[in-house]
């Protein structure tokens, strides 16, 4: 689609955008902030405001293997922002995981907040390691340390984690106990994620993959594309891309490409997407040997004839190199940052519709949401509530972007931006700088 306002030239660059793939994330957030920034004129004291993260803890976190050694874990928590209610943010586990990518995983969840109107500020955190090769006992020890190291930061009316890349449910049980003890009260709402019997909600687990779901069919809609005669490709096969590609295929759309760590696999003619999941959980999360796919590389998925692409892997993986061959004509975000600025551009230029990320996969903050304020009222909802509840705000929050991308002539990401930034730089203005 032609857009009014060519945003890159708007941008706050001294000189027009170059074409370039942002090194680093926070970079990345930056850059995309600039475009509504730019497009609100911001005051400049706002923009340094809110670009800056309020807190970053860098911890250190000593563990007993099993072995006997000590063996010392860097952990991150960036809190940055809490001007709409307590910070929310996902934990990862990985051994490449950053403090710059934390603090642009965390600037993403404050707009994200912000756009599916959930009244939390953004966090993240992250530990360096490598969780596939330590056992339970590990993981245990270096989940409880992590959250004593932290315990004045969290907190259910101050910070709330919940899981992310290689964190869950009971990642999240550990931490609820931790704090729990230390505290000498039960503070089940101290995180989201956890599992139903320790108060998590219903739908948790699948909320980031049916948002996804929800956003891309109504981007379809937007484009006349029937559900039943589109084709998609889903990059990553976790609980987002697994989700995500289960509920379409419930819808209609026939999922001919799949990828995980081990690599892509291709059925033209569509795969029985609950069979993958029950294939990969059978054989260690890998799809690697299933039968009746042809095996493609992760270049070769992405850049596939098909109607829709969800990237739902890791950071930058659209990049000014593959932008200019994808062929899908809408992609919907279901990773934080998998496209980086310079490939927005391209695609932009090609009319790709982009549903970006800090709209397309709200769907997990957003029942993390719901399930915070069901154990604050210690009254828990059915399944059927929960889902009409995400799918009721997540087609609200992509009509508002839409018509915000037309009302200010822009692509979609811009227009996210433009609320998520315009709303709490108006939360700021009523509360004032505290001096
Ligand atoms: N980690 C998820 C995200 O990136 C969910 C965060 C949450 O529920 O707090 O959106």
């Amino acid at each position: 689609m032609p857009f009014k306002q060519n945003v890159y030239e708007k941008a706050l660059y001294k000189e027009p955008a170059p074409i370039r793939d942002s090194e680093h994330p926070f970079q990345a957030m930056i850059d995309r902030f600039d475009i509504a920034a730019k497009i609100l004129e911001l005051d400049p004291g706002f923009y340094e405001y809110l670009v800056t993260p309020a807190r970053v803890h860098i911890t250190a976190i000593p563990v007993v293997m099993d072995d006997g050694r000590i063996k010392l874990f860097e952990g991150y928590r960036v809190i940055h922002n809490e001007i709409l209610g307590p910070s929310k943010g996902g934990i990862r586990y990985a051994p490449d995981v950053n403090v710059n990518e934390v603090k642009a995983l965390a600037a993403w969840m404050t707009w994200k907040c912000a756009i599916v109107n959930v009244p939390f500020g953004g966090a993240k955190g992250g530990v360096v390691c490598d969780p596939a090769n330590m056992s339970p006992g590990e993981l245990e020890r270096l989940t409880r340390r992590y959250t004593a190291n932290l315990l004045d930061v969290f907190g259910p009316d101050k910070d709330i984690p919940a899981p992310d890349m290689n964190t869950n449910a009971q990642i999240m049980a550990w931490i609820v106990d931790t704090y729990s003890m230390h505290t000498r009260n039960s503070s089940t709402a101290v995180v989201t994620g956890k599992p139903i019997i320790l108060g998590g909600s219903l739908g948790r687990v699948e909320a980031t993959g049916r948002g996804v779901m929800s956003v891309t069919l109504s981007a379809m809609e937007k484009i006349g594309m029937r559900p039943g005669q589109s084709t998609v490709a889903v990059q990553g096969f976790g609980n987002v891309g697994s989700i995500a590609a289960k509920l379409l295929a419930e819808k209609g759309c026939k999922i001919v490409a799949v990828s995980d760590v081990t690599g892509g696999y291709y059925n033209e003619n569509g795969f029985d997407v609950e069979d993958l999941i029950r294939y990969s959980e059978a054989n260690k999360r890998s799809l690697a040997g299933y039968p009746e796919a042809q095996e493609i590389s992760n270049e070769e998925l992405l850049t596939l004839d098909v109607d829709v692409l969800v990237p739902a892997a890791k950071e930058d993986q659209i990049t000014s190199a593959n932008a200019p061959d994808i062929k899908a004509k809408i992609i919907a975000e279901g990773a934080n940052g998998p496209t980086t600025p310079a490939a927005d551009r391209v695609l932009d230029e090609n009319g790709v519709l982009v549903v970006p990320d800090i709209l397309a996969n709200a769907g997990g903050v957003t029942v993390s949401y719901f399930e915070w304020v069901q154990d604050r009222q210690g009254y828990f909802w059915t399944l059927e509530r929960v889902n009409k509840r995400l799918d009721r705000m997540m087609k609200t929050a992509f009509d508002n972007v839409y018509n915000a991308s037309e009302q200010y002539g822009v692509p979609l990401r811009a227009a996210s931006y433009v609320l998520a930034v315009d709303k709490v730089a108006s939360a700021l203005k009523l509360r004032g700088i505290y001096a």
